[in-house]
Parts: structure tokens; C-alpha cells; sequence
């Protein structure tokens, strides 16, 4: 029997495996997860603490008890601690038990995510809590409530700073974040980014900027400006590393950030074993030759298509690349963007389109500022990079760029682009088709 070994038990090892299940009912499945959980939404781990999401059991997809039920063999806290793929096998540590043993596959698929980095200051501090498994939020909520926290500090500020801020705050939690240079939420445009500072300040968010933590004393935290204020609960939200050191003497490429390289079927410099999710790099499906990583759930969840279908005999199923289109919500603001980043569209030569207007029609009572900015390709005229501020309507201009871009469509296609018009949706000519008409333009000069 074909047999074939996941790494790794959450978004994209889990849903590889059922999605390889469904596509073959004979194959041999075993997921190695060296946590206690799996197949549980992470996404959906900064709302518990606000009670937006009721239960943490709500979180949780899949157990083990029921992968067994579909005939895939799960082991929790069993650690792939080295992968041999001249012989196809892998050490394994059985962590309960304090076992090591040899398992052998015919396909091995590698989706261990990415571990947080906290700060060496922060490290062994009973307070600080990072949110990247679920056991992380278990520990979060009841030091939370153990210990009656009314006040935090939350370090970094992206998406998952800014979620875990916002419902901290929901929670009746007053919160200050530390940014340790002069910009806030680096997903987006810096002077596109003005609603942050404003949501703060409207729902009492402290925010220090050019700030970091030299010292914690107890309950106390030193800052770098010289200030000492009050840290019972630390929640670090600095970026993540690939938890690929288990990976270093395999002969499996690594890049030198330790990210596993995949090719157009989702393999890695091995034709049978497959990488996937936080860990992996691939490239821009609108600008090919450019490698890009998406840590998010939905490159994960089409990538373990993707792979599933590959193993089990369909080579016509490929990977085109990603856009890498994200959102995130900050109280009522809503920030969005696909494509490459600042700094990278810099080396490729365009002219930027920008324009804001209101989300519909300017005579509805709750009309709103809607803004999107596009990068495009001075020869192609594909839209590079694209972002969209707001607080309503922005995942709808995001969604339409994006499947515009994905098919190969241009910026001065946007004027064709038939927006479902009524005043309480959009306008005749919505801001999609105003950046069309701005883009037309523009290239004339
Ligand atoms: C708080 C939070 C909010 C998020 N919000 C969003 C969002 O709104 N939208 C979005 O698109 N994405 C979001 N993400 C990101 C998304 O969850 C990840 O991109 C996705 O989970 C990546 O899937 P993965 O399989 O690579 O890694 P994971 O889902 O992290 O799974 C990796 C698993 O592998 C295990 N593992 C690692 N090494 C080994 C080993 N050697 N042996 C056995 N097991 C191992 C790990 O313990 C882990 O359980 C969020 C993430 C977090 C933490």
C-alpha cells in the first residue's frame, strides 16, 4: 500500500490529508503533530478573547477520533525530528513516551508552519503569551482570568498585534502597544494608515511608537524612552520562523531564512516529498519571477489541493503562484492588499494610481470613504500591488482586483469591470472603474 506520511497537523497537514482521502480511499495516511491539538482555525483564535467566538472548542475542525473514522492515522505529540530521503524515512519522537522510532513513506508532505519569535528580554517572563497554537490561547484565557488582568501590553503591530489589541480591548482590557520604529501595520501604505491611529485613539489604545522593552521586573516593564509602566499580561506578536530546523541535514533545499522552496506541483528538490503553508516559498502567480512566501490559511488550503491531487495520480492540477491578498479588521477599519510589496514593486518600473471616493452612492446617509491605491507594470499594465483602506466595501474592491489580476486582466480593464450597482452598494462609476479611467490616463503621460 502507497503510504504517505504528513508533517505537521493544522491547516495545511490536515487538510492535505483529507483532501488526499477523499481523492483516494486506499491510500495509507499517518499525520505526525507534535502538539496535544489539531486541524483547529487559528484565524480564529484572537476572537475567543473577546468572546466574538464563544467557545475555543468552536475552533477545533477535526480530532483525531474522527480521522480515524476516515481511515487516517493521527499522532498527536509525535515530533518528525530528522527526514532521510535517501531512504525515504523519518525519525520520529514520541514526546509522551520519550521514544524514538523509524516510520518510512512513499510521499512525505512537510507543512510545520512557523514558531513566534520573541524577544530575548521577554523570554521566561510568566506574563508574555504569544497566540500561535491553540494551547497558546488556552494559557492566555486562564492566565487572563487567574490572574484579573485589566490592563496589557501587546508587542508588534502586525495583523495578529492588531487583532489580539482590538479584542483584548473588547474585552474591557485596556491596552498600550509598543512599536519598536515609527510605523504601525507595514502591510499597508504608511500614509494610508492614518484609521489605525484613529481607532486607537477613539477606543483608548495606548500606542508607543520607537519603543521597545529593555526590562522586565515583576509585573513591571522598562521601556527604551525611559518610562516604566505597568506589564501583568505580555502578548508578543513579532513575526514568525519557519519551524524547519528538523530539516537541516536532510539535503532538502532550505533558503537561507530556512524556507523549503516548491516547485509548480508543490514539490520540494525531492520529487516525493511536498511542502506547503507558513514554511514554504513559491512565487508571484502576476509576476513569476519573483519568489514570495504567504503566511495565511488560504495559499495553505489551495497548495494541500494542489498536493493531494498530485500524489494520487493527477499531474494536471499545478500550482500558478499566489497574489498573496490579505485583510485585516481593526475595530471598523478594514485594510487590505495583494501583489508585491513596496519595496518590491520599487525595482520594477510603474506609475501608481490613487483614489478615494465613497463606497456608494455620495447621497446615502452612511456613505463612506473608501481608497485604494494600484502599482502597474509600465509595459503590462497588470495591476503589481494593490491597497484598500476603509471601513466598508473593502473586501469586495480587494476580491474584484485580485480575481481581475489572477485572470490576467489589466488597470485599464478596470473601466469594464460591470460593479453590481444599486446606491446602497457602489456607485455608477464605482472607485474599481474610477482607478480604471485615473489608469488610462495616466499612461498617456
Ligand atoms: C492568531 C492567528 C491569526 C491568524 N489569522 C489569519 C487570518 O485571518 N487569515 C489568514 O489567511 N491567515 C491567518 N493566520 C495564519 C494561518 O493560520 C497560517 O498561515 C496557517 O495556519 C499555516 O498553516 P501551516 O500548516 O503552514 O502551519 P500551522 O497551521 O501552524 O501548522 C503547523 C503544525 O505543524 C506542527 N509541527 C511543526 N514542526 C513539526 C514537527 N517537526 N513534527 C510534527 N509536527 C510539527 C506544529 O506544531 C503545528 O501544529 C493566522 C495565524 C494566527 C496564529
Amino acid at each position: 500500500m502507497t503510504k504517505v506520511i504528513a508533517v505537521g497537523g493544522v491547516a495545511g497537514g490536515a487538510t492535505a490529508a483529507s483532501q488526499l482521502r477523499r481523492l483516494d480511499p486506499d491510500i495509507g495516511i499517518t499525520i505526525y503533530e507534535r502538539y496535544e491539538e489539531i486541524s483547529y482555525g487559528s484565524c480564529g483564535m484572537p476572537y475567543h478573547i473577546s468572546g466574538e467566538v464563544e467557545t475555543r472548542d468552536s475552533l477545533v475542525n477535526m480530532t483525531p477520533e474522527k480521522f480515524k473514522q476516515k481511515n487516517i492515522d493521527v499522532k498527536t505529540c509525535h515530533e518528525v525530528i530528522a527526514v532521510h530521503p535517501h531512504n525515504n524515512t523519518v525519525t520520529v519522537l514520541d514526546k509522551k513516551n520519550n521514544i524514538e522510532f523509524i516510520d518510512s513513506y512513499d510521499y512525505l508532505i512537510l507543512s510545520p508552519g512557523g514558531s513566534p519569535r520573541i524577544l530575548p528580554v521577554l523570554k521566561d517572563t510568566p506574563q508574555t503569551f504569544s497566540l500561535n497554537k491553540i494551547e497558546d490561547l488556552d494559557d492566555l484565557m486562564a492566565y487572563i482570568e487567574t490572574h484579573n488582568i485589566s490592563e496589557a501590553l501587546v508587542v508588534g503591530s502586525g495583523f495578529i498585534g492588531l487583532e489580539v489589541t482590538e479584542n483584548l480591548s473588547e474585552r474591557g482590557i485596556s491596552v498600550t502597544m509598543l512599536q519598536h520604529d515609527d510605523r504601525i501595520y507595514k502591510n499597508i501604505e504608511a500614509d494610508m494608515n492614518g484609521m489605525l491611529y484613529e481607532a486607537m485613539n477613539e477606543h483608548g489604545i495606548t500606542l508607543k511608537l520607537n519603543t521597545e522593552i529593555t526590562k522586565i521586573d515583576g509585573e513591571t516593564a522598562e521601556l527604551s524612552n525611559g518610562e516604566t509602566i505597568n506589564a501583568p499580561l505580555i502578548i508578543s506578536g513579532t513575526g514568525i520562523s519557519p519551524n524547519t530546523g528538523f530539516l537541516k541535514s536532510s539535503g532538502i533545499t532550505l533558503t537561507d531564512k530556512g524556507l523549503i522552496p516548491i516547485n509548480k506541483n508543490g514539490q520540494t528538490n525531492f520529487d516525493n516529498i511536498y511542502a506547503l503553508g507558513d514554511a514554504a516559498v513559491t512565487r508571484y502567480q502576476h509576476v513569476p519571477g519573483l519568489n514570495m512566501q504567504s503566511a495565511l490559511a488560504w495559499p495553505a488550503h489551495r497548495l494541500a489541493h494542489i498536493i493531494a491531487n498530485q500524489i494520487s495520480g493527477d499531474s494536471s492540477i499545478t500550482h500558478e503562484g499566489f497574489l498573496g491578498t490579505n485583510i485585516v479588521q481593526f475595530f471598523d477599519c478594514h485594510i487590505a492588499s495583494f501583489g508585491l510589496s513596496e519595496r518590491e514593486v520599487a525595482d520594477i518600473p510603474h506609475f501608481v494610481v490613487d483614489q478615494q471616493q465613497k463606497n456608494k452612492s455620495g447621497y446615502m446617509k452612511n456613505a463612506a470613504p473608501i481608497r485604494i491605491r494600484i502599482y502597474v507594470d509600465k509595459k503590462s499594465g497588470l495591476i503589481l500591488r494593490a491597497a484598500v483602506t476603509g471601513t466598508a466595501g473593502v473586501d469586495k474592491r480587494i476580491d474584484v482586483l485580485a480575481a481581475h489580476t489572477r485572470l490576467g486582466g489589466t488597470a485599464f480593464d478596470l473601466i469594464n469591470i460591470e460593479v453590481a450597482y444599486a446606491p446602497p452598494f457602489s456607485s455608477p462609476k464605482d472607485v474599481i472603474n474610477m482607478v480604471g479611467y485615473k489608469a488610462i490616463e495616466k499612461a498617456k503621460e
